[in-house]
């Protein structure tokens, strides 16, 4: 029908809050897009009953968006190729630590729809050795379709509730922009186009390591002046690890985007990473302990993170040049002291 037809890859607190801009946009834009949206929630028993049973029926994703209304044209769907099905426009936004097992099921031939486009809101990089990816790319090297990147300060609650914010998507094409600004853009939830996917997903994936930082800070008892040096030195840093492993990247995506400046400070207070990183320090346990006992099933992606940035620059002989991420990557997975955090920092 000319339609576009959009599916949702991930179906946690991001997810489901993504999805709901996504099915009442289409709903509003029934000339551009299918009404339905599908969205994948790998299956679960919440309270005796299959989610997705419950999401269709309730329209509430009981797991991981409680209390949030989600509009009756976003249907959960358990396998993922029903997903897929027919669709053009394709979101994804899983923890970065399953998207290989999607990527795998995905780029099986005849379960992609030819021509179909895909956008990543997933937070995290991709490293091998001395090579380093972020998602987008990753997506459109395994299923070939062209990749976007949407990141910005938006705490999936906050947005669900629909405060005011505003996100950053970056594009490989104008296309893509009008595209994918037609699919998230809504009144509290303002999109901001720019032609640097790069920065947009590093922007996302870095601010994590510096809300460790954040947590640690807080952690410690530590006040506003150390935190707000922690911004400066993590923009700094952020700014310069995606400048100089990126090539046409742009510091501006840092400087004046949702997706650089804002997120992190969003993040390094109310973020998950920074909340886990402080009861690390307060407790003393692990942090997949504190994963589990925080989180109710929601993912950490900052401290794989922080690892996987170490061990590119470490790889690159460069971890000197990054000295908070360096800190940050010892603090959490080697021992050192989190009070050696500001230490000759
Ligand atoms: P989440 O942290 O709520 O994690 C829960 C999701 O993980 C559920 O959909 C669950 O089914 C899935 N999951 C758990 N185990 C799995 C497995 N073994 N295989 C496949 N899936 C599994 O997820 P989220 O908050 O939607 O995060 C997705 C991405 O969006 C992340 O990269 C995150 O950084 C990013 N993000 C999150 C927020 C936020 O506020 N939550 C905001 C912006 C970006
Ligand atoms: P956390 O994963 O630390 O909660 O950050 C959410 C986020 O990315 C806000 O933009």
């Amino acid at each position: 029908s000319g339609k576009h037809k959009i599916a949702v890859i991930g179906s946690g607190s991001w997810g489901s809050a993504l999805a709901k801009i996504a099915a009442e946009n289409a709903w509003k834009r029934k000339d551009d897009f299918h009404s339905e949206v599908r969205m994948w929630v790998r299956e679960k028993i919440v309270n005796g009953k299959p989610l997705t049973h419950v999401i269709n029926r309730t329209h509430l994703n009981s797991r991981y968006l409680p209390d949030i209304t989600l509009p009756k044209n976003l249907v959960a769907v358990p396998h993922l190729k029903d997903v897929v099905k027919d669709a053009t426009l394709i979101i994804f936004v899983v923890p970065h630590q399953f998207l290989h097992t999607v990527l795998s099921e995905l780029s099986r031939p005849g379960v992609l729809t030819p021509g179909a486009r895909a956008i990543s809101a997933i937070k995290g990089v991709e490293v091998n050795g001395t090579d380093i990816q972020t998602f987008a790319s990753l997506i459109e090297a395994k299923v070939g379709t062209p990749c976007s990147a949407l990141s910005g300060a938006n705490i999936a609650l906050e947005v669900a509730m629909g405060q005011f914010c505003e996100t950053t998507i970056g594009c490989p094409t104008h296309n893509d922009s009008l595209l994918w600004s037609a699919v998230f853009d809504a009144p509290s939830f303002r999109v901001r186009t720019v032609e640097d996917v790069n920065g947009v997903s590093l922007g996302g994936a870095l601010k994590n390591v510096v809300a460790l930082a954040a947590g640690f800070v807080d952690g410690l008892g530590l006040g506003g002046n150390t935190k707000a040096a922690i911004l400066r030195i993590g923009l700094k840093e952020m700014t310069e690890f995606c400048l100089e492993f990126f090539e046409g990247s742009q510091a501006e995506t840092f400087s004046n985007e949702s997706a650089g400046i804002a997120d992190l400070i969003t993040t390094c207070y109310g973020g998950r990473n920074r909340k886990c990183a402080e009861e690390f320090v307060k407790s003393g346990q692990s942090f997949e302990h504190i994963e589990r006992k925080l989180l109710n099933g929601q993912k950490l992606q900052g401290t794989a993170t922080a690892e996987e940035v170490n061990n590119f620059l470490v790889a690159r002989k460069r971890a000197h040049a990054y000295p908070l991420f360096e800190k940050v990557y010892k603090i959490a997975f080697e021992g050192m002291s989190p009070k050696q955090l500001v230490v000759g920092l």
